[in-house]
């Protein structure tokens, strides 16, 4: 019997880029993508800042620079939770991330909780980028799971600036993001029904592809 249909933001953005490229190395997974460089140290990252939230654990010496951003979300009033994992059905509805009923998960860096409002931070190692949906699906999950907030401020944290690319939401403003993103959860769902996932060329094809001239005639074009 085949899984059950679930996506997160990683999902429909790696399916969005190349529906082939995501077939091969997620759904068949008949050709392994090793991580990057910048994958593998946007990793390490992420597990000191959470064991810095969590438990207080030092930041290693490579990693100094980022202790005094870090400590301003440390030192910030509310509660803070590190690494929250979110699930939601198709009814929009909480559930647990690997229940039979999952249909959309998500995991946030930190949220701070206060009072009726949130702030949801999610680190980035990269350079600065206008915000994305990333940030309107983050809000909307978190405000199924925590039913309490009325107003969340969502933001990716520049880990090398200091700078923060932030947005606001209201509950008011949850159809409208579910809204956005079903027409772009069905066009992946049709293609795991109707197995089609054809080639999308992009600049990634000559150097950033891992799938190989045999199953991809762009591939180094
Ligand atoms: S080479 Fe380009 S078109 Fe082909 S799978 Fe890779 S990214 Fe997609």
């Amino acid at each position: 019997m085949s899984k059950p249909f679930a996506w997160s933001y990683s999902v429909l953005t790696s399916f969005e880029d190349c529906p082939r490229r995501h077939y091969l190395t997620k759904v068949s997974k008949q050709v392994s993508e090793q991580p990057s460089e910048e994958m593998t140290w946007g990793n390490q990252v992420h597990k000191a800042l959470e064991l810095r939230i969590k438990v207080n654990q030092p930041l290693p010496k490579t990693m100094v620079e980022f202790e005094p951003i870090v400590a301003k979300v440390a030192t910030a009033e509310g509660v803070k939770t590190a690494e929250q994992k979110l699930a939601l059905n198709r009814d929009y509805q909480p559930t647990t991330y690997f229940a039979g009923d999952v249909y959309v998960r998500g995991i946030t860096d930190v949220t701070i909780e206060n009072g009726r409002k949130a702030v949801i931070l999610d680190y980035k190692t990269g350079k600065p980028t206008p915000a994305s949906a990333q940030l309107k699906l983050t809000a909307a999950m978190t405000f199924a799971h925590l039913p309490y907030i009325d107003t969340i401020a969502t933001g990716f944290l520049w880990l090398k600036t200091g700078g923060i690319t932030s947005e606001t939401y209201t509950r008011d403003d949850i159809p409208t993001i579910w809204q956005e993103f079903e027409p772009r959860v069905q066009r992946l769902e049709r293609a795991l029904i109707d197995n089609k996932f054809p080639p999308r060329p992009s600049g990634l094809c000559r150097k950033w592809c891992p799938v190989g001239r045999a199953l991809c005639e762009h591939c180094g074009t």
